[in-house]
């Protein structure tokens, strides 16, 4: 047993089932808990221009959240604002702790601080003990039989399936015996910073309602538990309440990943089977990234490493700003910008769109997504990018063209996802609302809605540009 540790939060803002946070409790005589607003990941985004962050609200909200519940146990949560990989190795020594527990990351620039931190560590006679938490198996743990990642999901998937003990999701107890929690001196226990401290405006993060913190993420499973049997009819459905909305509190580690797949396998049914398959496809992106990290940027598919995109900046333009004259995909990213969110089914027409119907590069619209969901996560994001742009592991075949059209009327055939979002749609009837550049002159102007003036007429016509995309990606794939 040491002496003491500093217990360093991360994505994982939750005190139940955190395997780091029970690890140090279980090892130490002392425990201490931080949080850093790390300046480096903040002025990253304060860089691209962005004056407001939902997730930076959501963060503070959640941090103050963990620090109420901490206090309640007699703990206490030091906040520190700075380069963590500074500050954390320097309270480590003024509170002369033995070890800095974390659970790991896998992001290439969290793994390159998590280093610089070690690094610093190891200079004054400290580690830094990382444990595993944000998933069920990392890095090596499903591999294949060559040693290498498995190239088919579905391989991944099934070994997944078949390795899963009851051990794996065991829940980290975190006692609440007081006399482990130390406070801290009373000059390193900080203020929470206010927002404009931070760099931020106000978002519209409160408006949304979208639940916070630890309780906000227990909250959404349980609404979601009684619909998950359902989850497999209706998670296509963009106007339907199909899915979880847990994707936000899973990457900041507001609720557990274990505790999320013990209720699936809890409550047998094809809905519970398809929602885990989902929670797999997150654990495949995932460690297809911690082992080539190059993914964040870099197609798997090498023929398409260096391939030139079209230079198109107002079908980007179009794009970015939902006015590309298709419902389903204006939709979406409206949906985007104004919330954070984006259905799936939007996501994967959207980023097919970008990246088939204007052959315009998925980095760009990887960027864009990265930039405004709530829920972005580096790994999720590049491996769904990829596989809808035809150029990832086991990605999408490249002759697989989404037509925005036929999406909408089979995954919102009465139009209440597409109007929710388009009002210039509001009085067009369901028929014609997926595809409103049909409608005669007459039957546009009884509905209030003149292509080209009240809403756009398609940037491309679908079936040009799909023969434009299908004689590109052809060219490529058939090389490889
Ligand atoms: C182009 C594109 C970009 C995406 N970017 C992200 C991203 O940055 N972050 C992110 O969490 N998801 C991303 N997804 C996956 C998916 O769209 C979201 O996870 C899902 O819409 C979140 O809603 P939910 O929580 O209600 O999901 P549910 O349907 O309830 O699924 C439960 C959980 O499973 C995981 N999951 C579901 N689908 C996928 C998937 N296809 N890939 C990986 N994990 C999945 C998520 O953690 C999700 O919260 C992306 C999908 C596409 C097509």
């Amino acid at each position: 047993m040491i002496e003491s540790a500093l217990v360093w939060f991360r994505r994982d803002l939750r005190l139940s089932d955190h395997a780091a946070l029970s690890l140090a409790l279980h090892s130490a005589r002392r425990v201490y808990c931080v949080f850093v607003f790390d300046s480096d990941i903040l002025s990253a985004l304060v860089g691209v221009g962005q004056t407001y962050d939902r997730r930076v609200e959501f963060m503070l909200e959640s941090v103050r959240a963990l620090r109420v519940t901490l206090r309640a146990l007699n703990g206490e949560l030091i906040i520190l604002h700075g380069k963590a990989a500074m500050t954390i190795p320097s309270l480590a020594s003024r509170l002369s702790v033995d070890a800095v527990f974390a659970n790991r990351d896998y992001e290439p620039d969290a793994q390159s601080r998590d280093r610089a931190v070690l690094d610093a560590l190891s200079k004054d006679g400290r580690t830094l003990v990382e444990t595993k938490d944000h998933v069920i198996f990392e890095r090596h743990e499903i591999i294949s039989t060559d040693g290498l990642p498995f190239r088919r999901f579905s391989a991944y998937a099934r070994m997944w399936r078949q390795r899963l003990g009851v051990d794996d999701l065991g829940e980290h107890v975190v006692e609440d015996e007081v006399t482990r929690w130390a406070a801290p001196p009373p000059h390193l226990a900080t203020e929470l910073p206010t927002l404009t401290q931070l760099g931020f405006a106000q978002s519209n993060l409160a408006e949304l309602g979208i639940p916070i913190g630890a309780a906000g993420g227990e909250l959404l499973l349980r609404n979601f538990l009684p619909r998950m049997a359902d989850y497999a009819s209706s998670r296509d459905f963009p106007g339907q309440d199909g899915t979880s909305q847990l994707s936000m509190h899973i990457r900041f580690g507001t609720v557990s990943i274990r505790r999320l797949v013990r209720c699936a396998r809890e409550r047998p049914s094809m809905g519970a089977d398809a929602w885990l398959q989902e929670l797999i496809w997150r654990e495949y992106f995932q460690m297809l990234l911690a082992h080539q990290p190059e993914l964040a940027t870099e197609p798997f598919l090498q023929a398409f490493r260096g391939w030139r995109y079209l230079d198109d900046a107002a079908g980007f333009e179009a794009w970015c700003t939902g006015q590309t004259g298709y419902p389903m995909v204006d939709a979406g990213m409206r949906q985007l910008v104004q919330t954070g969110f984006m259905h799936n089914r939007a996501r994967m027409v959207c980023a097919s769109f970008l990246s088939k119907h204007l052959l315009i590069d998925w980095r760009l619209g990887e960027r864009f997504f990265a930039r405004h969901l709530n829920d972005y996560d580096l790994a999720s994001n590049c491996g769904n990018w990829q596989w809808a742009a035809s150029v990832g592991c086991d990605a999408q075949p490249y002759f697989r063209i989404f037509n925005p059209e036929v999406q909408s009327r089979r995954f919102d055939p009465e139009g209440h996802y597409l109007r929710r979002y388009l009002p210039e749609l509001a009085d067009v009837p369901n028929d014609a609302v997926h595809a409103p550049w049909k409608m005669s002159r007459n039957q546009q102007s009884a509905t209030r809605c003149l292509i080209g003036r009240d809403y756009p007429a398609p940037i491309v016509d679908h079936q040009a540009a799909r023969e434009r995309a299908l004689s590109a990606l052809a060219s490529v794939s058939k090389s490889r």
